[in-house]
């Protein structure tokens, strides 16, 4: 029977990047995907211009991977960032830096980051089995043993990659098969729930579609604890659809939903809309109260109108009860002030998310406290590994989490190959 020093299950970004670096190692190793093609869900990331990594420094790139980030420090003391875009450019693809430090291919084509990878796969002789299904994994005396497929072949390996990503969007292949296997084997799964996914709504203002389509640019969004502090604020654009709102700035805040709704057993959540985050809230006043002075006779709507985008400005004057018609000088202070409040902190209450198969990210997976953090080898069985999506790490859109299955996908895989030098 065919023995493989490593098999890699999955070809996503952390797989794909596990058997370039096992292969780079010397091993004989196996990619096992269940779809047609390698890559899927990689080549319609980055809204198909696959955003590959971010430029911003460790601490940064940490800092937006909310989910235990902190438990890739050591993977990145070993390969980051910096080594993602010396890996493609020597593929050659040539990476450009956009806002936030996200890095994009030249290209702008997310399958050129496929391609590559797939051609260097070729070179190193990786072995590939598309449309083919691993079923089950089979341990012996604490550690791995054999890769089962569903046609019921069991394949021989010294070392087991698990790439096979969470369980969003599951029509790229990431259907969370990966789960009981980690069971199996002894691990802990920290509940799977939907990240970086828009938020619904059912206040009137999004049932009767309002503001449907309206996007605001750099604004702060904030969810609000029961007590009305913000849990978080994510300064970005952000857009109101027909369900509720979605955008940068609410993909970001959407896990703080779920966790709130969570923590405090909530039906709803309050959400915030700082539209203009420069001011504070008496500069607004002042300006608002400046704006009137100067022309007291000009309908609102017209003195507010380079304040607001203009279907926010008459949705806010409505919610204050302003008619936009009315002229300045016959509104009273009071009136002025709640609408300037409103600019700056226009409360709603939200009732939740898309559910998780509509989520950028799944939050939740193989817990973290059971992988070494230097070689993605679990703590409990010799020679499985896991990386990407699979583990409990998830990042807010922006790279970071292609970036986590890349690097944790690197060091399996070099860790892995190892193993085929051991005697079994
Ligand atoms: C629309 C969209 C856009 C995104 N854009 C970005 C972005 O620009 N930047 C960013 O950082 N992140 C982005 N993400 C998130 C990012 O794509 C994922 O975090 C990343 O792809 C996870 O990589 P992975 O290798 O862990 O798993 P996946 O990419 O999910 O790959 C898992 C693979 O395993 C295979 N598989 C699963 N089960 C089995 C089985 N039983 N047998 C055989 N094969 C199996 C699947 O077919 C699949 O190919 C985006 C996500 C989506 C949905």
């Amino acid at each position: 029977m065919m023995k493989y020093d490593v098999i890699v299950i999955g070809g996503g970004p952390s797989g794909l990047m596990a058997s370039i670096a096992a292969g780079e190692n010397h091993a004989k190793v196996l990619l096992i995907d269940k779809g047609t093609k390698l890559g899927r869900k990689l080549a319609i990331s980055g809204g198909g211009r696959c955003n590959v990594t971010n430029r911003l420094p460790i601490d940064e790139i940490v800092k937006h991977i909310p989910g235990n980030g902190r438990f890739l420090y050591s993977a990145f003391s070993i390969f980051n960032n910096e080594d993602i875009i010396r890996f493609f450019e020597n593929l050659g693809i040539k990476l450009k830096e956009e806002d936030h430090g996200r890095m994009f291919p030249v290209s702008n084509r997310a399958q050129s980051v496929v391609d590559a990878l797939l051609n260097r796969l070729s070179q190193l002789n990786v072995e590939i089995r598309t449309n083919m299904i691993v079923k089950d994994l089979h341990f012996k005396d604490g550690r791995v043993e054999s890769v089962e497929l569903i046609n019921g072949d069991k394949l021989e390996t010294n070392s087991i990659v698990v790439a096979v990503g969470g369980k969003s969007v599951p029509h790229t292949g990431s259907t969370g098969d990966g789960f009981p296997w980690a069971e199996k084997a002894g691990h802990t799964i920290s509940e799977l729930f939907p990240t970086e996914v828009p938020v619904t709504s059912d206040e009137p203002f999004i049932k009767e579609k309002t503001l449907q389509g309206l996007s605001l640019r750099d604004v702060a969004v904030s969810v609000l604890n029961p007590k009305g502090k913000p849990l978080i604020t994510h300064r970005m654009d952000m857009l109101f659809t027909h369900f509720g709102i979605s955008g940068p700035a609410v993909l970001r805040c959407s896990q703080f939903v779920v966790k709130a709704m969570k923590k405090w057993k909530l039906k709803h959540v309050t959400m915030g809309i700082d539209a203009l985050p420069d001011f504070n809230e008496e500069e607004l006043f002042q300006q608002v109260i400046k704006l009137v002075k100067e022309e007291p006779k000009k309908a609102i709507k017209n003195s507010f109108k380079g304040l607001l985008p203009e279907r926010y400005l008459l949705f806010l004057l409505e919610t204050n009860r302003m008619d936009p018609n009315t002229q300045g000088s016959s509104i009273s202070n009071d009136l002025l002030r709640s609408f300037s409040k409103s600019c700056k902190q226009f409360q709603f209450q939200v009732n939740g998310t898309l559910p998780l198969e509509k989520a950028f990210v799944t939050g939740g997976g193989v817990s973290v406290k059971e992988i070494e953090p230097k070689t993605m080898e679990s703590k409990l069985v010799q020679g499985l590994y896991f990386c990407g999506e699979v583990l409990d790490v998830y990042g807010y859109t922006g790279g970071y989490n292609i970036t986590s299955a890349l690097v944790t996908g690197r060091l399996a895989g070099m860790n892995a190959a190892s193993k085929h030098e051991e005697p079994i």
